[in-house]
């Protein structure tokens, strides 16, 4: 790092705009409040985007669902639905909050993503609609299917020979590749997953497992990317699976609050401003926390909280909020390394778009150190019998950050959440991903888990 000149400006001119980057700079864990949230009317009619758009991106996925339901069995059960639970885990609560010494009253949750079907990650969510979406954009232009149709009718010869002709590529750490590359391969695509370094190697094989090509980047992720686009545009059949922007991924991933708002009412449980819901996020380049952010305040408005968590090599949201420098502000640009046992979240340079939609949404952000994730890996296993990849831990530390931080506890003070209503609150913590990871790589995690 150039000590003396960081995108203009000395290291310490930077630390004096924004005091929290002397903990950032050096890996510590840091709880921020997002000084641009605002309340929800204050920016809503401004927004892109919509409620409507939301609702569009269901009712796709809904004429999806006989497909989907054919082409994958194990969703037959609930008619081709790729969708997860939300699981209270109480014995988690009280070992968490032994801890960190605090008691946290309301009830904590995990909405479990790791079990979502086809490719057990959040990125089923983003990733499947945006395969599915080309598709049907090229079966409704070749005149072989209506929206009116049973759509099971494309897993047939002639819609495959269709997508045999086309190709679909992307760059990714690892799960948003597992997610295209089986969807894609499975509709008949040809599909190239450009992978970064860090990727994991059984992500990699079963990627090949199904038929995809795995292309081997040194490179990290936003090289990955970069590389995919550009083979991409060489080529006007092959369609690019955006990260660092795609309207389709983020619509995907909005989707799920639409979902969670019945799966909140079928648990009894209330949502307004005197009944609280904090989210807990792990970010990566942030299109699906952002997405699912997105959806939360469209359905909840100021009844919902969403905090984003990183690992501390790779505040990559983290860094483009507070600077407001968005998708040009890198991790390394600050002397970071990016390196984390968190794949999911290893990214250097977050969307800028996406960081441009949520910056008045996201309450704050936080960061979280490997041995952090591995101690609640332990816990979580040990409490709860509950696998879950490192990245997906990211979030934990959360309800604890905000009663336990002088941070945390000026954000309830500013948003007039009173002890009163604070016994009331619901916390989310969202598991992104683990239900895929092969036994052995578990075991691994658990015995790095048990020595630290
Ligand atoms: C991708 C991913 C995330 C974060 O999603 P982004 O869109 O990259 O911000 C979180 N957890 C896991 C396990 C992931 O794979």
């Amino acid at each position: 790092m150039d000590k003396q000149n960081i995108h203009g400006q000395t290291l310490e001119a930077w630390i004096e705009r924004h005091p929290a980057l002397e903990r950032i700079i050096r890996a510590e864990e840091v709880v921020w409040l997002n000084p641009k949230y605002r309340s929800f009317n204050d920016y809503k009619a401004s927004l892109s985007l919509s409620l409507e758009d939301i609702k569009e991106a269901a009712a796709r996925f809904r004429r999806f669902q006989p497909l989907i339901a054919t082409l994958f069995p194990e969703t037959a059960d609930d008619d081709g639905l790729i969708e997860s639970s939300i699981i209270q885990i109480p014995k988690m609560q009280s070992d968490l909050s032994k801890h960190y010494g605090v008691d946290l009253p309301g009830k904590l949750w995990v909405k479990a993503d790791h079990e979502l079907p086809i490719a057990g990650s959040i990125k089923a969510r983003g990733g499947i609609y945006e395969v599915l979406k080309f598709a049907e954009h090229l079966a409704l232009e070749h005149g072989l299917l209506q929206t009116s149709d049973d759509y099971s009718l494309l897993a047939g010869a002639g819609p495959c020979a269709l997508f045999q002709q086309y190709g679909i590529m992307v760059g990714s750490t690892g799960n948003l590749g597992l997610s295209i590359g089986i969807m894609s391969a499975k509709l008949g695509f040809n599909v190239d997953v450009h992978m970064s370094a860090d990727a994991k190697e059984w992500k990699k094989e079963t990627l090949r497992s199904v038929g995809a090509t795995v292309v081997q980047h040194t490179d990290d992720f936003s090289g990955a990317v970069a590389e995919g686009r550009k083979a991409a545009e060489a080529d006007s059949h092959v369609y690019f699976v955006d990260d660092e922007w795609s309207r389709d991924l983020f619509m995907g991933y909005a989707v799920a609050a639409l979902r969670i708002k019945k799966q909140l009412e079928t648990a009894r449980i209330q949502v307004d401003e005197a009944h609280p819901l904090f989210v807990y996020l792990p970010c990566g380049v942030g299109g699906g926390p952002g997405g699912v952010t997105f959806g939360l305040k469209q359905v909840f408005e100021d009844a919902v909280h969403c905090f984003f968590a990183e690992p501390t090599e790779s505040p990559a949201m983290f860094l483009g909020l507070l600077t407001g420098m968005h998708e040009k502000v890198s991790v390394g640009d600050f002397g970071l390394s990016n390196h984390t046992v968190a794949d999911g979240l290893a990214v250097g340079r977050p969307s800028g778009a996406v960081g441009k939609i949520i910056e008045k949404m996201v309450s704050g952000m936080y960061t979280v150190r490997d041995e952090h994730l591995y101690q609640l890996l332990r816990q979580l296993m040990d409490a709860e019998e509950m696998y879950l990849e490192p990245s997906a831990l990211a979030g934990f530390p959360g309800p604890y950050n905000l009663i336990g931080t002088a941070a945390g506890k000026e954000y309830l003070k500013q948003q007039g959440l009173d002890e009163e209503k604070f016994a009331n609150a619901t916390h989310l913590l969202w598991g992104t991903g683990g239900s895929m990871v092969p036994d052995d790589v578990r075991q691994a995690d658990d015995q790095i888990a048990r020595k630290k």
